[in-house]
C-alpha cells in the first residue's frame, strides 16, 4: 500500500496586507495571479513520479486569500492534482477571508470537492477587526457562514487570534461566546486561537514601537488563555494541539500529519516540504518563481532553503513536533519509528521537564501539562 502524503498549495494573493502579517502574500500584484496558477500546476507536475507513488490524504489550499482569486483557478489546480488522487475520502481545504465569499466561488468549490473551509475571522469586534487591518466585519463573516452552509461544507473551522491591540479579555469573552452560539448552526467544529506574534517590519511592529497602540501585559494574556480553554473545553471542543480545538472526529487531518512528522509536498512560492528525511522551501520571491516553473530558467534558484536531517534530528523534530498533540509522543510509535528507546536517548531531558511539571509522564506516553502547554517554547529548547 501506497505510503500517506498531504499536500499544500500556497495562493499568496491578499486584498490588502493585514497590520501583523508575516506571510508571503501579496496584496498589489493581481496582474501576476494568472501566471502564478500556471507555475503551481507546472510545479504539481513536475513533481508526478512522487505524486503517483502515494497516497494524497489531505490537500490545503491556503495563503494568502485563496478566496481572494477567481474559482476557475482553484478549479485548475485540484483538475490537475485529482489525477494522482487514488481514494475518495481526501480532506481538501480553503482558507477563506469573510469578504471574499460569494455563491459563485462556494458553488465552484463545492462542486469541485472541496470539504472544508477555514474561515479566518480574528475578531468579533468591528473595532478590533480595523485595529489590525482586517478589511471584512462581523456580519461579512455571518454572510460567509450562511453561504457556506447553503452549499452544504459541513466541516467549518473559525481562525481566532489574541492579544490584539484594544482586546481585552471581556472582547475575548465575547468573541468565544459568540462563536460558541452559532456553531451548530454553521458547522463549526474546529477553532484555532493563535497567539499574536509581532514580526519585525510589519505595520503593527511599527504601532507598537511609536506607542500607537499597546498590548496586554502577561498576566492578563495568561488569563485570556485560561478562559480560552476552559470555555472551548466546556463546550464541546477539546484541545486537540497547542492552538487547535475541534468537537471528536474533526481534527485537521492535514495539520496532524505535519505534527506527526508524516510526508507532505507544498506547492507555490514560499511554500515548504517535507520529503525523504528533508525540509525544503520554495523561494519567497513570486518573479523567480513564475520564471523557474513557466518560462524554464533553470539557472534560478528555486529552493531558498533545504535541511537534511540525520537521525538524532530527526528525533528531536519527531519529539516537538508531537508533543504539540494532546496525546504528545507515543511511546511505541517512537520506538517503532526510530528502533531505539525514547528514554534511552532522552532521559535526561525529560525527566528534568517532568521535574518542573512542563512534561508529563506515563507508561504510554510523554505530553505536555497544562502549564507545559502555556510555556511550550522552554520545553522545545530542550529538544533543539
Ligand atoms: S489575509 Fe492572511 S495572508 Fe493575507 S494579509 Fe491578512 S494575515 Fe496576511
Amino acid at each position: 500500500m501506497n505510503k500517506d502524503i498531504g499536500i499544500y498549495i500556497h495562493i499568496p494573493f491578499c486584498c490588502s496586507k493585514c497590520y501583523y502579517c508575516d506571510f508571503t502574500s501579496y496584496s498589489n500584484k493581481d496582474q501576476y495571479i494568472s501566471q502564478y496558477i500556471d507555475s503551481v500546476c507546472n510545479e504539481i507536475l513536475n513533481n508526478s513520479e512522487i505524486l503517483c507513488e502515494y497516497n494524497i490524504i489531505s490537500i490545503y489550499i491556503g495563503g494568502g486569500t485563496p478566496s481572494y482569486i477567481d474559482s476557475k483557478y482553484i478549479t485548475k489546480i485540484l483538475d490537475i492534482l485529482k489525477i494522482f488522487i487514488t481514494n475518495n475520502n481526501v480532506s481538501i481545504t480553503i482558507e477563506v477571508n469573510p469578504n471574499s465569499v460569494t455563491e459563485d466561488k462556494m458553488k465552484v468549490y463545492k462542486e469541485i470537492g472541496i470539504n472544508r473551509v477555514s474561515v479566518g475571522l480574528q475578531s468579533t469586534h468591528n473595532e478590533i477587526l480595523a485595529s489590525i487591518g482586517r478589511k471584512h466585519t462581523y456580519n461579512d463573516f455571518l454572510n460567509a457562514l450562511k453561504i457556506i452552509k447553503k452549499y452544504d461544507i459541513k466541516d467549518v473551522s473559525v481562525d481566532l487570534m489574541y492579544p490584539l491591540p484594544g482586546l481585552t479579555y471581556k472582547l475575548l469573552d465575547e468573541t468565544l461566546d459568540t462563536v460558541i452560539s452559532i456553531k451548530d448552526e454553521y458547522n463549526i467544529h474546529h477553532v484555532s486561537i493563535y497567539n499574536l506574534e509581532v514580526h519585525e517590519n510589519t505595520k503593527l511592529d511599527f504601532l507598537l514601537k511609536e506607542g500607537f497602540v499597546k498590548l496586554i501585559d502577561e498576566d492578563e494574556e495568561f488569563e485570556m488563555k485560561e478562559n480560552i480553554k476552559n470555555k472551548l473545553e466546556s463546550n464541546n471542543l477539546h484541545r486537540y494541539e497547542i492552538s487547535n480545538y475541534c468537537e471528536k472526529g474533526y481534527e485537521s487531518i492535514h495539520n496532524i500529519n505535519y505534527w506527526k512528522q508524516g510526508i507532505y509536498l507544498g506547492f507555490g512560492t514560499a511554500a515548504s516540504s517535507f520529503f525523504t528525511g528533508s525540509r525544503y522551501t520554495n523561494t519567497k520571491n513570486i518573479d523567480d518563481y513564475i520564471n523557474y516553473y513557466l518560462y524554464n530558467d533553470r539557472s534560478i534558484t528555486v529552493i531558498e532553503e533545504k535541511e537534511d536531517l540525520d537521525k538524532l534530528g530527526s528525533m528531536k523534530e519527531y519529539i516537538i513536533l508531537s508533543l504539540r498533540l494532546q496525546d504528545g509522543v507515543n511511546i511505541q510509535d517512537f520506538y517503532q519509528k526510530f528502533k531505539v528507546k525514547l528514554l534511552d536517548i532522552f532521559n535526561e531531558e525529560i525527566t528534568k521537564m517532568v521535574n518542573y511539571e512542563l512534561l508529563y509522564k506515563n507508561k504510554t506516553n510523554v505530553y505536555l501539562t497544562d502549564k507545559g502547554k502555556d510555556i511550550a517554547n522552554i520545553v522545545w529548547k530542550e529538544f533543539i
